[in-house]
């Protein structure tokens, strides 16, 4: 008897002439989740089964099945020749041993010689007869089993419908750059955004000597915790120490958060351009920090002409929180390393910056040449 994964997808960006696109994206997606693990993946018509995978690693292969977007439900099962015998015994394999229960029939091959109220009633009555414990209840039943008769002459078995990760399969809405700091904000934002379809990549600044190499090793981690949605973790970053301490040593120190997040941007949207990405990301939320006021918000955007993605704006820390530990990323966030934010933080950072201020302090300094000393730092991590 075959053990299977059946796989469903989020129907609803599957219509129309995107179609044969977003399945094709889809089921290289579903592929590089499975790397390294041995697997087939069929395609039949409205879902997708995973076979021949090695059974003890069934578990292990749902989890990444259940981060894949635009997974819409999966169910472990069986998949069996459709006559009768072959069938109960994989019911009986799926069934629970007691409480309530009903079989549900759905039936793609309609000549087959059963309808679907004769075979639930034969395989339901054949686990009564197996199971003394079980009671048919099909109102409210506490399991269901499934039966899928396909029309290639196979039944697909199974217990239970768990829940995909829905959204956009990634790779069908574009390339964004994230800014990734170590924090538990950005993660989730690259999260949100995967999960809209979008590839994306990460840019981290840090501040060696004033930070560690553990600040970036907390990151690596990150980036590998977020590809495992992302489906890819491909890492920059760049030193903006130099930035940091010109800044501290010139202008007014209470735009030393403003201007150095300004220089973020600058350098993010350089890279952004290089490596083919049309938007950045953020990690922000409206007000949560001095620099996320709107007046903030407004000073970074004065510096970019691409767009910045601020999924996280409208949310506030606790729900941020749910998502990082519901995703994975918490743990790893709230480990102590310094961010290059924090160092050089003035005591009393300006709330709501004029923009004439911003740039009349910005032109003590010398940017470009700021910036291209920055980019020299470029280190590139595939994780
Ligand atoms: P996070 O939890 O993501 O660190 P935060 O609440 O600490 O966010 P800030 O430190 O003000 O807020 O950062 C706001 C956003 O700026 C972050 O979400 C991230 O997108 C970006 N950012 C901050 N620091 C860095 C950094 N060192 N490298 C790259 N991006 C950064
Ligand atoms: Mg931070």
């Amino acid at each position: 008897m075959e053990k299977v994964i059946i796989i469903r997808y989020a129907e609803i960006h599957l219509k129309g002439k995107n179609r044969g696109y977003f399945e094709r994206v889809f089921s290289i997606n579903l592929e590089r989740a499975m790397r390294g693990i041995r697997h087939e993946l069929h395609r039949t018509s409205g879902r997708y089964l995973m076979a021949n995978f090695p059974e003890e690693r069934a578990g292990e292969i749902c989890g990444r099945i259940a981060r894949v977007f635009g997974v819409h439900s999966y169910s472990e099962g069986f998949c069996v020749p459709n006559d009768l015998e072959s069938i109960f015994a994989a019911a009986k394999a799926v069934a629970p041993r007691e409480g309530t229960f009903k079989v549900q029939t759905h039936r793609a091959d309609k000549r087959y010689p059963l309808t679907s109220m004769e075979l639930s009633a034969e395989i339901g009555g054949r686990l009564l007869g197996e199971f003394p414990a079980l009671k048919v209840d099909v109102h409210e039943p506490e399991h269901t089993v499934f039966l899928d008769l396909r029309e290639n002459g196979t039944a697909l078995v199974f217990g239970s419908f768990e829940r995909g990760a829905g959204g956009m399969p990634v790779g069908t809405s574009g390339k964004g750059l994230l800014l990734i700091s170590g924090g538990i904000d950005s993660p989730v934002a690259g999260y949100m955004m995967a999960k809209r379809g979008m590839t994306v990549e990460l840019l981290h600044f840090h501040s060696y000597p004033y930070t560690n190499e553990g600040a970036k090793e907390k990151v690596k981690e990150l980036a590998k915790l977020l590809g495992r949605y992302s489906l890819s973790a491909r890492l920059t970053t760049l030193n903006v120490a130099h930035i940091q301490e010109e800044i501290h040593r010139t202008c007014a120190a209470e735009l030393n958060v403003t201007l150095l997040r300004r220089f973020m941007f600058r350098l993010a949207e350089k890279m952004a351009y290089e490596l083919g990405a049309k938007c950045l990301v953020t990690g922000e939320s409206l007000g949560q920090v001095a620099s996320q006021t709107i007046e903030g918000i407004t000073s970074s955007n004065a510096v970019v002409k691409l767009p910045v993605l601020r999924p996280l704006i409208g949310f506030d820390k606790e729900e941020i929180v749910l998502l990082a530990k519901k995703i994975g990323t918490y743990e790893t966030s709230v480990l102590p390393y310094e961010d290059c934010c924090t160092v050089f933080l003035p005591d009393f950072p300006a709330i709501k910056p004029k923009l004439s201020f911003i740039e009349e302090e910005e032109r003590k300094l010398d940017v470009e040449a700021l910036l291209r000393e920055a980019l020299a730092t470029k280190e590139t991590f595939e994780l």
